[in-house]
């Protein structure tokens, strides 16, 4: 600390470069602060530093198993961040001076980089901007920032301390949540379910711009009777709650009584929820995927001949291809792409689905002859028939998913009620549809990847990064992911940009699948930091999923993918 204020002092109102001086480690008594890139300009990305505490005090129970480790580390992260809006006061000059910041967490738990919690010591990663007066040290605000507000923050956040650091009743809540949670979702193929959700529970958020729980008037769910299923918990007792079981689930109902709301909690059901959320107890088998329509999405040597067949021009379907797919295309290579990586359970909202994809009536069957597509309706009895693969599917305007559901959940002012036995009698009373010609259904093959089609080449760099939550940059190519719907943080965004770099390199042509084992066993045996490029601070990221992952690569506009592997 001493030798710190030290060269604070020496390097005071020179060039912003002296702070270079600061990198490297510096004994804090309690902590060490480690000064691991130092920025160029106080204009320029942050400066990024480590906190390592020289003691981990905390209840070993709170890190026992990789779950709760992992639960506690976001803990932490949260409280740290806690920690800095009391503590920090930011704005100390030019550009980014005086700001403390730690990777924003979102609703869900995640592995990140920005914590970690080992049996001897807790380290936080966190980003500042060194104080500036113009473009030259400000010694005195930076002595403040990092010998007054640091310590502090570390105090607050990072510590249990009689008073005022990190609650730790909070601190257990927080961990037997999420291993709740965790636990429920492993438990649902045993039980013949794909998703669950508690009774209690409070689906909608607060705006379609925030992911916070609705508070004012808010319908807490309650299950119907009849999919009413209770789970012991290891944490929390006894939880009841909906079980939505295996194959074909019609979700009906007027429009604005919460049908998508309710989707949209299952397939953020595939992580674990911070408390207070709403959806804790919400859970769907780890590998959901929700389906939605994409038109202008590049595809790349898809099979998607299940569902769509001759194409004008004699285009065959086996082996698709386009810079710019249709609805019902876009769709379908959704579904093909989510069945090779591997899914058990596919979401379709008629919201955001293609309607000539999800049904065609006897009408327009009359007067277009020449339709390529087989739509959605016969495909999901043999999608769960052949292949084992269930789906919930959202409709308020189409009554014929009413034969193929094997249950149907009718919400009404936002209460489910199992609508089945009324949908069969109001099937009986209508003659029944004349499926198409019936499509098969093949296990998906596996596409080979040509790696060397990425090219990272911008100018004379190589570069590939995560572009906020929606989008990554690889060389001189953006690659959009708006429409993944599961993606919850930037910082999955930014580990999926790393881990296509690593592929990049890669001139062999692989699998996809053998792809994504490979670059996430290599994130699972190593952690996330050995992603960052450079050793000490890897920079902020969270871990993805495979799903995530392979529909990133799916979407790169110049990728080489065929059936031929
Ligand atoms: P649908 O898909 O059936 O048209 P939505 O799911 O879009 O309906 O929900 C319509 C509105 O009702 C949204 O503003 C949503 O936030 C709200 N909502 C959904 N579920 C609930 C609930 N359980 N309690 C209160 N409001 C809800
Ligand atoms: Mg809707």
């Amino acid at each position: 600390m001493q030798r710190l204020r030290a060269t604070l002092d020496r390097i005071d109102h020179k060039g912003y470069g002296a702070y270079k001086e600061l990198s490297g480690s510096h004994g804090f008594g309690s902590f060490t602060l480690f000064v691991d890139r130092v920025q160029r300009d106080p204009f320029a990305p942050p400066s990024l530093i480590r906190i390592r505490t020289k003691v981990n005090a905390f209840d070993r129970d709170l890190f026992v198993n990789p779950v709760r480790r992992i639960a506690f580390e976001d803990f932490l992260t949260r409280s740290v961040e806690r920690g800095i809006r009391r503590a920090v006061r930011g704005n100390r000059g030019s550009g980014g001076s005086g700001r403390v910041e730690i990777q924003r967490a979102s609703q869900v738990v995640l592995p990140r980089t920005s914590m970690v919690v080992g049996p001897e010591y807790v380290e936080a990663r966190m980003a500042v901007g060194l104080p500036a007066r113009g473009r030259s040290v400000d010694a005195r605000a930076a002595k403040i920032m990092l010998l007054e507000e640091l310590p502090e923050v570390v105090r607050r956040g990072l510590v249990s301390v009689p008073e005022g650091g990190v609650v730790v009743d909070q601190a257990r809540r927080h961990v037997e949540t999420v291993e709740d949670a965790n636990h429920l979702r492993r438990l649902l193929p045993e039980m013949g379910l794909v998703a669950f959700v508690a009774d209690g529970a409070v689906l909608p958020r607060e705006s379609g711009a925030s992911d916070s729980p609705l508070e004012d008037g808010a319908v807490p769910f309650r299950s119907p009777e009849e999919y009413g299923v209770e789970v012991d918990l290891p944490n929390g007792g006894v939880a009841s709650g909906m079980g939505v079981p295996e194959g074909v689930t019609l979700v009906a109902g007027g429009g604005f009584h919460g049908k998508s709301t309710l989707l949209s909690a299952l397939s953020w059901g595939v992580y674990d929820h911070v408390p207070g959320d709403g959806r804790e107890l919400v859970v769907a088998r780890e590998d959901t995927v929700k389906i939605r329509a994409e038109d202008g999405r590049s595809v790349s040597g898809v099979d998607i001949s299940a569902m769509i067949g001759e194409l004008p021009g004699g285009r065959t379907t086996e082996d698709f291809s386009t810079p710019n797919a249709s609805g019902s295309t876009s769709q379908a290579a959704n579904i093909a792409e989510a069945l090779e990586v591997g899914t058990s359970l596919l979401l379709v909202d008629e919201d955001t689905s293609a309607t000539n994809f999800m049904i065609r009536d006897e009408r327009m069957r009359e007067l277009v002859r020449r339709e390529p597509i087989s739509p959605f309706i016969d495909l999901v009895r043999p999608l769960y028939r052949s292949l084992g693969v269930s789906t919930v599917v959202v409709v308020g305007g189409v009554g014929d998913y009413l034969d193929v559901a094997d249950r149907v959940v009718l919400l009404e002012d936002y209460a489910p009620s199992d609508a089945t036995p009324r949908a069969r009698e109001v099937t009986e009373r209508f003659p029944p549809r004349a499926p198409l010609a019936p499509r098969e259904v093949r296990p998906p093959r596996e596409r080979a990847i040509e790696a060397s089609s990425i090219d990272l080449r911008r100018g004379k760099r190589q570069s590939a990064r995560g572009r906020g939550l929606h989008a990554i940059e690889l060389g001189r190519e953006r690659v959009d992911l708006s429409y993944l719907e599961q993606l919850a943080e930037p910082g999955q965004t930014e580990a999926v940009a790393r881990i296509i770099e690593e592929w990049a390199a890669d001139d062999e042509v692989r699998g996809i699948r053998n792809l994504l084992e490979k670059g996430l066993s290599s994130v699972s045996e190593n952690g996330l930091d050995a992603l960052g490029s450079f050793s000490g601070h890897p920079g902020e990221m969270s871990l993805p999923r495979a799903q995530e992952l392979a529909a990133a690569v799916n979407r790169i506009r110049p990728l080489r993918a065929s059936q031929k592997l």
